[in-house]
C-alpha cells in the first residue's frame, strides 16, 4: 500500500493545505518522503461532522456485524505485511522483533474486544421487573443498559506506533463501545499512522459501516489536537502520552460548553521493592532482571521501573554492584524522536548534578543518533523524600536506586509517591509479613501489582489493568488495556415502563440476544 501522505476524514483521502510535515527517521537524522499535508480546522470540523452523522447508524449496527469489523481491521493490518512493520521501523527506531511483536499485540487486542463484543457482558443489561402490588407504592419497570458515549478522539504515543496509536487499545475499545473515532495522528509515526487508517478506512467500507465511522487528522503543532478536543461532536478522549500534554487536554475539555472526560495515561516511576528475603535469596538475578527490563526498548515503556527500593542490608551492596555491572554492559540506542532523546539527556544530567544523588553506572556510548545510553542512580530515602524533582518520571534507561534505612522507611516512601501504573515486589517465604504491611499502601497507589516479575510486559486480557491515580492517569477507575477498557466508551441508560415493542434487544423479556442479565437482582440467562 502507497503512503501518499493525506488524511482520512471518512471515506475521502484528503491532503492536507495548512503547510507541509514529515515523518523523520530518526537512527539517520533524515526526513522521510513523502510530505505530508497538514490539516486545518475545517477538516477536523468536516471529520468531526462525519462521526456525528455515523453515530447512530454504527451503534446500531448488529453486535456480529461490529465484532467483524474489528476482525476485518486485525486482517487488513496483517495484509499489510513487511511495508508496515519496515515503516514503523523507520520512524522510530525500534527493531523490527519489537515491532513484529507489538503488531501481534495490536491484532490480538482488535479480536479480543471481538470476542468482548458477542458476549455481551458489557451491556450490564438488568431489569428489575415492575411490582404493581406494592405497598405504599407500586414499583414501575426499570432496565437498565450501557450505550456508547458518542464519537471519541483518539491520540496516540509515540513509543507505541502500533498497540498505542491509530488501531491501538483506546481506538479498539471505543470501537468496541460503539463509537465512531476521529484519530489525531502522532507526528513521530505519521506514515505507520496512514498505513494503518488506511486498514480501518477500508474495514469501515467493507463492512458497510457509516463512512464516519473513522477518521484520521493530521496536523503541525498543538492546534489541531486543541481543536479536536473542543469540537461539539467529541464526547470522550483517549490519550496516551507526556503529563504536559495530557494536562493541557484536559484543561480544554473541562473549559468546553459540554465538559467531556479526557482518559490520560501520562506519567509513572513504577516502584520496584526488592524484600530483604529476596535480596538475600536472588539478589543478583533480580538486579539482572531489572536491568534487561529497565533498558527494554531503550527504557521507552511507561511501566519502565524508574525506582528501586531496598533496605539498607548486609545483602544491599552485592544487589547493587550487580545492578551497576549489568548496566554497564547495555549499549546506548537511538531514541524515539530527537527531542525524546534531548529530554532523556537533560533528564540524566539533572539527575546526576543532584546534591545527595550518586551515580553507579552509565551503558556504552555509541555514535548512534538520538542515542539515549542507559544510566543508574543512587540515593538515600531521606534525599528522595524531600525532593520532588527524584520523583520525576525520566523517559528513557534510567532507575534511581533508594536505600531505605528501616522498614517503615519503606513504608514512608511507598506512602509519599504518587499514583503509579505498577508497583512490583519481589519477596520470599520471609518476607510477607513486609509486603503484608505494604500492600494496603500499593493497592492506593497503583492500577496493578505485581510479584517476583518486571511490570514491562504489559498482557491484553480480561483481567488486566494498565491504570492507576494521578498522574498514572486522568481517571483511576479505569484501564486502557485490556477489556475493561470499553468502560470509559460507555455510559448507563434506564428505562422506565418502556412498551416492550419499543425496548432495546438486550432488555426484551425474551432474550433474544441470549445475554447474561442481572434480574432482579440475581444473575441469569433469564
Ligand atoms: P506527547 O508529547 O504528550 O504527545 C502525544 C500526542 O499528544 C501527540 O499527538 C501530540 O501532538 C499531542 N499533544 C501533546 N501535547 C499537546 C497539547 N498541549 N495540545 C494538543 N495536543 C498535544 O507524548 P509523546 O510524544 O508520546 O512523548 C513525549 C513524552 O511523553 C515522553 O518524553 C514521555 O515523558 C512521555 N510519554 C509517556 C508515556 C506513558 O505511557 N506514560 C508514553 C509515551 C510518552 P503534537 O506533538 O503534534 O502536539
Amino acid at each position: 500500500m502507497q503512503i501518499t501522505g493525506e488524511m482520512l476524514i471518512g471515506g475521502a483521502s484528503v491532503r492536507g493545505a495548512d503547510g507541509t510535515m514529515f515523518a523523520f527517521d530518526p537512527a539517520h537524522g533524515t526526513a522521510l518522503e513523502p510530505p505530508f499535508g497538514a490539516g486545518s480546522a475545517d477538516d477536523v470540523d468536516r471529520a468531526c461532522g462525519l462521526a456525528h452523522v455515523a453515530f447512530d447508524a454504527f451503534r446500531a449496527a448488529p453486535f456480529e456485524t461490529r465484532a467483524r469489523f474489528l476482525e476485518t481491521i486485525a486482517e487488513n493490518i496483517l495484509a499489510l505485511g513487511d511495508a508496515l512493520i519496515e515503516r514503523a521501523h523507520q520512524e522510530s527506531a525500534l527493531t523490527v522483533a519489537r515491532l513484529e511483536g507489538e503488531r501481534g499485540r495490536t491484532v490480538g487486542q482488535l479480536r479480543l474486544f471481538a470476542s468482548h463484543i458477542r458476549d455481551g457482558r458489557w451491556l450490564a443489561a438488568t431489569i428489575d421487573p415492575a411490582q404493581p402490588e406494592r405497598k405504599p407504592l407500586p414499583r414501575a419497570d426499570l432496565r437498565l443498559q450501557k450505550i456508547p458515549v458518542g464519537p471519541v478522539a483518539v491520540f496516540g504515543a509515540s513509543n507505541f506506533p502500533l498497540a498505542f496509536s491509530v488501531a491501538g487499545g483506546d481506538t479498539a475499545s471505543a470501537f468496541a463501545a460503539g463509537c465512531p473515532v476521529v484519530v489525531k495522528a502522532h507526528p513521530a509515526h505519521l506514515g505507520t499512522s496512514e498505513l494503518v487508517g488506511r486498514a480501518i478506512q477500508q474495514a469501515v467500507r467493507a463492512c458497510g459501516l457509516p463512512e464516519g465511522t473513522f477518521s484520521l487528522v493530521i496536523g503541525a503543532g498543538n492546534a489541531i489536537g486543541e481543536v479536536l478536543v473542543a469540537h461539539p461532536a467529541i464526547k470522550a478522549v483517549g490519550f496516551t502520552g507526556s503529563r504536559g500534554g495530557g494536562l493541557a487536554l484536559m484543561d480544554i475539555a473541562a473549559k468546553r460548553r459540554e465538559p467531556i472526560p479526557v482518559y490520560a495515561e501520562m506519567s509513572s516511576i513504577n516502584p520496584f521493592f526488592v524484600l530483604p528475603g529476596a535480596l538475600a535469596k536472588r539478589g543478583a538475578e533480580i538486579a539482572r532482571g531489572f536491568v534487561d527490563s529497565l533498558t527494554l526498548g531503550v527504557g521507552q515503556f511507561c511501566t519502565n521501573p524508574g525506582l528501586v527500593v531496598v533496605l539498607d542490608g548486609p545483602d544491599t551492596p552485592a544487589f547493587v554492584d550487580a545492578a551497576a555491572q549489568a548496566l554497564g554492559q547495555k549499549g546506548a540506542q537511538t531514541m524515539l524522536t530527537a527531542g525524546i532523546a534531548a529530554a532523556y539527556a537533560n533528564g540524566i544530567a539533572e539527575r546526576a548534578a543532584g546534591a545527595d544523588v550518586r551515580a553507579l553506572a552509565r551503558g556504552a556510548d555509541t555514535d548512534a543518533k538520538s542515542a539515549g545510553c542507559p544510566a543508574l542512580f543512587a540515593t538515600t530515602q531521606q534525599a528522595f523524600m524531600s525532593d520532588p524533582r527524584l520523583e520525576d518520571e525520566i523517559f528513557g534507561p534510567t532507575s534511581l536506586i533508594v536505600t531505605c534505612k528501616n522498614v517503615d522507611d519503606m513504608i514512608a516512601l511507598a506512602e509519599h509517591v504518587e499514583g503509579q501504573l505498577t508497583a512490583t515486589l519481589h519477596v520470599e517465604a520471609d518476607d510477607v509479613a513486609l509486603a503484608r504491611r505494604l500492600l494496603p499502601t500499593l493497592e492506593r497507589k497503583a492500577g496493578r501489582i505485581l510479584a517476583n516479575g518486571y511490570p514491562t510486559g504489559v498482557e491484553v486480557s480480561h483481567a488486566m489493568v494498565h491504570g492507576g491515580p494521578f498522574p498514572a492517569t486522568s481517571d483511576p477507575r479505569t484501564t486502557s488495556v485490556g477489556a475493561m477498557a470499553i468502560e470509559r466508551f460507555l455510559r448507563p441508560v434506564c428505562y422506565q415502563d418502556l412498551p416492550a415493542e419499543l425496548l432495546p434487544l438486550a432488555l426484551q423479556d425474551e432474550n433474544p440476544l441470549d445475554l447474561w442479565r442481572v434480574r432482579d437482582g440475581r444473575l441469569g440467562h433469564g
